[in-house]
């Protein structure tokens, strides 16, 4: 594959932006190689600088749920620019989008736009504390929540793959309030909660975990520590800004039955446009200002172009719910698929499987957390990511992240996955 421009664009981005990238993950480092540069994206598939064409499996990583450059949303997003791209004041927008995300999560009674899902977590750990007079947080070891301070503690996504233990600039002041466990140990949780009796906030949690890798809960995971935080006083944060929108119409809540305190979202939310989101029940949000003092703003909070095209795609996906069961069926397809091959080939595996959420891990034993995931041969995974890409499969660049599916992935599509993976498990093994 010829990729000479994405190594020409590379050279020159590395000489104005950090690493080349707005993001860290982008740029292929843990992986080695060059990220590609992509010039455009129409439905299942990008196209790099080269003009070659890949199979998409990070879907922005996560917010295309129905596939690049999506018609409806195109064209909301184009009648709404010519009336101007942002207003910094209210407008009825707002209220249909905040009315549309009532009508289809539960214990959302007021919610709040942002601009990224780091804000809406980050905003949400506030508003708990501001609820509770409280500093303390649980997180759990290997979910990311984006990048405030208080989050950059034993975080999945890019801060695994680069493996940095302590991130510089974060003050141990600040990690000092937020409390670590393992994700799906409840002892753990219900331990640090007696260590720290009426001293959490919140404990946020990535319901269904994305971040390093797929990971589900286990049964009793999630129902154990929403009785902790009922029983204590601690407010119970879904971090759905991965899951929201993609498990189910109504989210992880939804689809797992829990309920939770807050919930915030990106991704979905926003259809490709920068959109977050925190919401929950009435008592706690009515701390935002200006009703209360738990102070939260933005200039471009709730902008027009990124409230139409989230919008737009939540309506359809409310509308035609088949889209999602579509979406999971074509998921199933593909594990079902990956099953085969991997087992074929002989080498100790394990798929991680919930809804449109996958991920494989090298693993001869069950990935149930971070230690778990980190566990697993991650070097095969490396050669397996750059196998995938030379037979034009774009996966996520790390084995602690999640593959996000769209709906626009065909069935041959599928089959072109299925088939490239038993080549490249022949070349790697
Ligand atoms: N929470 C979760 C679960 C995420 O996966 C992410 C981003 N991958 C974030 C929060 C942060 O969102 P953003 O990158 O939009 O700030």
């Amino acid at each position: 594959m010829n990729i000479s421009t994405s190594q020409q664009l590379f050279n020159r981005a590395q000489q104005s932006i950090p690493g080349g990238v707005n993001s860290p993950v982008r740029a292929f480092k843990s992986v080695g190689g060059t990220p590609l540069f992509i010039n455009h994206a129409k439905g299942a598939y990008l196209y790099d600088a080269d003009d070659n064409q890949y199979i998409d499996y990070i879907a922005s990583w996560g917010p295309m749920i129905l596939g690049h450059a999506y018609e409806p949303v195109v064209k909301a997003i184009q009648e709404q620019a010519v009336y101007s791209t942002s207003y910094g004041a209210p407008t009825e927008l707002e209220i249909k989008m905040a009315e549309l995300i009532k009508s289809m999560v539960p214990n959302v009674d007021l919610i709040r736009m942002v601009s990224s899902g780091t804000e809406a977590c980050m905003s949400a750990i506030r508003v708990a504390r501001g609820y509770t007079g409280r500093n303390k947080i649980i997180k759990f070891e290997g979910c990311y929540h984006g990048h405030a301070d208080s989050f950059l503690v034993k975080a999945g996504s890019g801060v695994a793959t680069f493996n940095i233990q302590t991130v510089p600039g974060v003050t141990a002041g600040v990690s000092t309030d937020t409390l670590t466990c393992a994700y799906n140990d409840l002892d753990a949780v219900e331990k640090l909660v007696e260590e720290h009796k009426g001293a959490i906030a919140a404990i946020i949690v990535e319901p269904v975990a994305g971040n390093m890798g797929c990971i589900i809960p286990q049964p009793g995971f999630l129902e154990g520590i929403r009785k902790i935080c009922d029983a204590d006083g601690i407010v119970f944060i879904f971090d759905e800004v991965m899951n929201g929108f993609r498990l189910a119409l109504g989210g992880a809540q939804e689809k797992l039955g829990i309920d939770a305190d807050i919930i915030t979202y990106g991704k979905v939310i926003g259809a490709g446009m920068p959109v977050g989101a925190f919401g929950g029940k009435r008592h706690i949000m009515e701390v935002v200002s200006p009703l209360g003092n738990v102070y939260q703003a933005g200039t471009l909070s709730g902008n027009p172009i990124a409230m139409i095209a989230g919008y737009t795609l939540l309506s359809i996906l409310k509308e035609q719910p088949q889209l999602l069961k579509e979406l999971d069926d074509k998921t199933a397809y593909l594990k079902d698929g990956l099953d085969n091959v991997l087992k074929a080939s002989g080498t100790p595996y394990v798929i991680n499987h919930l809804g449109s959420m996958i991920s494989i891990h090298f693993s001869d034993h069950p990935v149930t957390d971070f230690a778990t995931a980190a566990s697993a041969n991650n070097e095969l995974f490396k050669k397996y990511f750059h196998a995938m890409l030379n037979r034009g499969v774009y996966l996520p660049p790390s084995a602690f992240e999640s593959w996000f599916l769209n709906n626009a992935l065909t069935k041959e599509d599928l089959d072109h996955t299925i088939k490239a993976t038993a080549e490249s498990l022949k070349e790697i093994l």
